[in-house]
């Protein structure tokens, strides 16, 4: 069993009262570690650490950060395995699906390495021959970063590694259910050699006190989200009185069309693989699927079929392909959206329960579904299920359908599936998201700008965007009399 402290200022140490909490498994409630509990005053002295670290880390030249970040990948690499075990453990999804977060977590070190020595600034003609304009990117200073459980390592380090590599220091706060991968990180940037305070983790389960703390710090120059929008909305506001720069990558509704030329196995393929990614527990993960009255049968039973077959379990057995929720109020919530859309009308082609009985006690599984008909007065089409539910929507025209994918408050993902050219340009320049997948159902990648529009958050991560949220523009300028 693993015991964490809180790392602050390159060393590890224990919260102020000596407390810790447990982390469980989602998938038989048994304890996996425990975790120092802190509260505002541990998070002041992150900050103090943070602070201090700045101007050398900040003055560092770019290539010797450079050189840091891509040992914190090589070291990401190497430890894989270990992270991976770690992490189904206590977030409960399978194990390729850990092993495919560290690599993807990991990337962001790896181009945000090769993103630090590019960060360019500009020289601007003047009016007049004797003046100069010179434009700086510098780093916004000490920034403090709030994550959740469903991505415990990708969610962090597509934060900090463009942070570090903007030559910004950081404070992480990872949600509570999952802080030992976020532990696992910070030992692994202690190990590629992160100068101390570079970096530095709060735990505890106290979020709103945590959180008051970073956001009433005048130091704290930034805070980059990602979580619910109501949380989202409640740490904009405190920012506004410190003015601080805010990142937001809030909830999706991701809606998925699919359109009447559309291959419906090669369909099928892409919307499975968009919805049932960690039990249905991502931003981006497909929530509506709009399909064509004339396919709409046809492609319900392929849909059934394949996920009948999906294997659900505990994510360290081989094979397993879904495993469960984060916890009981999550399970708890999938059931109401299905009551819900059952009692206004719409059909279970396949799933639509719990899965109980002795071997599953103190897990919390539920049966991938599909359901057939749905509308939008039901839940599953208004708000985030965050579970293995996929709504089958029927549409007769392509006006209808965006129509329908854009009316919601949300905009991060949206995909589609057409052999069209025509109609595919049309409609992702109609969808009113920030990422649309075209026949493409996982379009994450660390070079692609991810976040949304709308109520689904501000700012963006990954590739050269990225980096921009931690870069502040400095105009000087310069008389030669
Ligand atoms: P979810 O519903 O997916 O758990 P949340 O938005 O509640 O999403 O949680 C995302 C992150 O925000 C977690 O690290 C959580 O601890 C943190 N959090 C929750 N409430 C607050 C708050 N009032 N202030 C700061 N952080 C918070």
């Amino acid at each position: 069993m693993k015991q964490y402290g809180l790392y602050i200022d390159g060393v590890w140490k224990n919260a102020d009262q000596g407390a810790f909490f447990d982390v469980t498994n989602p998938a038989n409630n048994e304890m996996v570690g425990q975790m120092a509990d802190a509260g505002a005053k541990e998070t002041r002295q992150a900050v103090d650490a943070a602070y201090r670290a700045f101007p050398d880390w900040s003055q560092k030249a770019a290539k010797e950060r450079a050189v840091i970040l891509e040992r914190v990948y090589d070291k990401m690499i190497e430890q894989k395995e270990q992270m991976a075990r770690l992490m189904t453990m206590e977030q409960g999804k399978p194990l390729a699906e850990a092993q495919g977060e560290v690599q993807y977590a990991a990337d962001f070190f790896k181009w945000y390495a090769e993103e630090a020595k590019r960060i360019y600034g500009d020289t601007v003609p003047s009016s007049s021959p004797d003046k100069r304009i010179w434009v700086l990117r510098q780093p916004v200073g000490v920034t403090a970063a709030i994550t959740p459980w469903n991505f415990p390592a990708a969610m962090i380090t597509r934060k900090v590694a463009p942070a570090l590599a903007a030559g910004c220091t950081m404070v992480v706060k990872p949600a509570e259910q999952t802080p030992l991968t976020a532990a696992f990180l910070m030992e692994i940037m202690d190990q590629a050699g992160v100068p101390a305070g570079v970096v530095n983790l709060v735990t505890g389960t106290h979020a709103d006190i945590i959180g008051e703390a970073l956001l009433e710090d005048k130091r704290v120059r930034k805070i980059t989200f990602t979580g619910s929008t109501e949380v989202g909305k409640l740490l904009m506001r405190k920012a506004a009185d410190t003015v601080k720069r805010i990142s937001l990558e809030l909830g999706g509704h991701a809606p998925f069309l699919v359109f009447e030329d559309a291959d419906l196995k090669q369909a099928a393929r892409e919307v499975l693989a968009s919805k049932f990614r960690n039990a249905g527990q991502t931003c981006v993960c497909t929530n509506r699927v709009y399909v064509h009255h004339r396919i709409k049968e046809a492609f319900a039973d392929i849909l059934a079929q394949e996920v009948e077959r999906l294997q659900v379990g505990e994510g360290l057995q081989e094979q397993v392909q879904i495993g469960p929720l984060i916890d009981e109020k999550a399970l708890t919530k999938v059931e109401r959206h299905v009551a819900d859309a059952k009692e206004k009308g719409a059909k279970v082609v396949t799933g639509g329960t719990r899965i109980t009985g002795k071997e599953w006690d103190g897990g919390c599984f539920y049966a991938p579904t599909v359901l057939l008909d749905t509308t939008q007065e039901m839940l599953v089409e208004q708000e985030e299920t965050f579970g293995p539910v996929l709504p089958l929507h029927g549409f007769t025209e392509e006006e209808e359908a965006v129509t329908l994918a854009n009316d919601t408050p949300y905009g991060l993902a949206a995909y589609l599936y057409t052999h069209d050219l025509a109609r595919a340009i049309r409609v992702s320049e109609a969808l009113e998201y920030g990422i649309v997948g075209v026949n493409d159902g996982m379009p994450s990648t660390a070079q692609a700008p991810f976040g949304g529009v709308k109520e689904s958050g501000l700012g963006r991560e990954g590739g050269k965007y990225g980096i921009e949220e931690y870069l502040e523009t400095k105009y000087v300028s310069v008389s030669l009399k």
